[in-house]
């Protein structure tokens, strides 16, 4: 079955280039093709995923399966509560996070279309834009990404945090201003890109709109729940609690656990834009695979409120947060995401505990620790040292240090 498809993709390929280009540039074409091709797994959905009227035919491995679930003693959670947590920041190395997950059905789609490039959209500092440049090395894609910055040249790009590793992957990264919304800025440049790509090249560019959250990326968190569902979760846990920041996470999560029986009480906490763009977002996923009777407003609840200055700014409160949690537990959070997420429910387990339904809760980790390199948390850390004296000079060794 799976030598059939690759064999047939590859011939629609170098079909195509027969077209377009010289015999032998073609065959060269023709064989990476090939050797694409060979990442593609079927994708055998399990069977209450069969009701939905859209189902993604391929896979490509991206993530380490089965992420470790452990207990969290999170700092500031009141007594009769206990916190474990998935760790989907470990999915991988540099390619850690939610991102993957999604990144898994994405690419195959990309790698099926017969695609030898893929654009993206984000922040400088982008999870998702650094999880599609490394995965898109791995397969053999040229990965372009679209990025948000108020830099006014090249040279203040700068090497920190996630933009270190997409100069690592050699990513082509076109620096975009800072506040573009998607729609009417960036989706109509990315369409240029790969028609610019297209003249130059002849190849195919594989679009993924921001966060990688439509119905093809939905499916990275459908089948993270099937994962959930294997390590026994539905029974062990009464809330699931994640971030929400392009709401495919919270789409897959609640609409899985709604497939399943409703084991679970979902939580977002939003880290940008309102609860009411979250629910027509999850909405309108719900119409796409075909369940337009469910209101999204029954399978998820979204919590506005911990969104602090604004999406990716950090207030000194959430980033001492961050510090104390690393502290206390060994666990880092990110600032833009998780740390924002994890502070929102340590403060409504404390201020409106019925929010939840049951004490047993399952925090989801959805990675993003590159963005602790971003220079952001150096303020917070000097004066954690000022305070704590963990920094002691000790340079003679037959004096002790001070
Ligand atoms: C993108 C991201 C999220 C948000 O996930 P969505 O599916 O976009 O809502 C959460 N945490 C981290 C670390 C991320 O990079």
């Amino acid at each position: 079955m799976r030598s059939s498809v690759a064999v047939l993709v590859g011939t629609q390929t170098s079909h195509l280039c027969f077209q377009t280009l010289k015999l032998e540039s073609s065959q060269i074409i023709y064989r990476r093709v090939q050797k694409m091709t060979t990442f593609l797994e079927p994708y055998d959905p399990p069977s209450w995923v069969k009701e939905l009227k859209f189902t993604p035919k391929f896979r490509v491995q991206l993530a380490q399966p089965n992420t470790p679930i452990h207990k969290w003693n999170i700092p500031g959670v009141p007594e009769r509560f206990s916190i474990h947590i998935k760790r989907d920041d470990m999915t991988g190395g540099t390619l850690s996070g939610n991102k993957v997950r999604k990144l898994e059905f994405l690419l195959a789609d990309a790698i099926d279309q017969g695609c030898k490039h893929v654009c993206t959209v984000g922040g400088i500092q982008s999870n998702h834009c650094r999880a599609v440049a490394v995965a898109a090395r791995q397969l053999g894609l040229v990965p372009h990404l679209i990025l948000c910055s108020s830099a006014k040249s090249a040279s203040d790009i700068g090497c920190d945090g996630n933009v270190l590793l997409n100069r690592m992957c050699g990513a082509d990264m076109y620096v975009v201003p800072r506040a573009s919304p998607y729609l009417p800025e960036l989706r109509p440049r990315q369409e240029r890109l790969a028609q610019i790509i297209k003249q130059q090249t002849g190849e195919s560019t594989y679009l993924i709109p921001v966060g990688g959250s439509n119905k093809v990326g939905l499916f990275g968190y459908i089948s993270a729940f099937q994962e959930l569902q294997a390590q026994g979760a539905l029974e062990k846990f009464d809330d699931l609690v994640f971030t929400c920041g392009s709401g495919g996470t919270a789409a897959g999560l609640s609409i899985a656990n709604y497939l399943t029986g409703n084991s679970l009480r979902c939580h977002g906490f939003l880290v940008c834009d309102d609860d009411v763009y979250f629910y027509d977002h999850i909405q309108q996923t719900l119409e796409e695979v075909g369940l337009p009777h469910v209101n999204a407003r029954d399978i998820v609840d979204i919590v506005p409120g911990y969104k602090g200055k604004g999406y990716s700014i950090s207030t000194e409160e959430e980033l001492d947060f961050i510090t104390n949690v690393s502290i206390k537990s060994g666990i880092m959070l990110d600032p833009t995401y998780t740390g924002k997420a994890a502070y929102g429910m340590v403060q409504e387990l404390t201020a409106n505990p019925q929010r939840f339904s049951g004490d047993r809760l399952l925090f989801l980790h959805t990675g993003g620790v590159f963005g602790l390199f971003d220079g952001r948390m150096d303020g917070v850390l000097k004066k954690t040292d000022s305070e704590t004296e963990s920094i002691k000079m000790w340079l003679n060794k037959t004096s002790d240090p001070s």
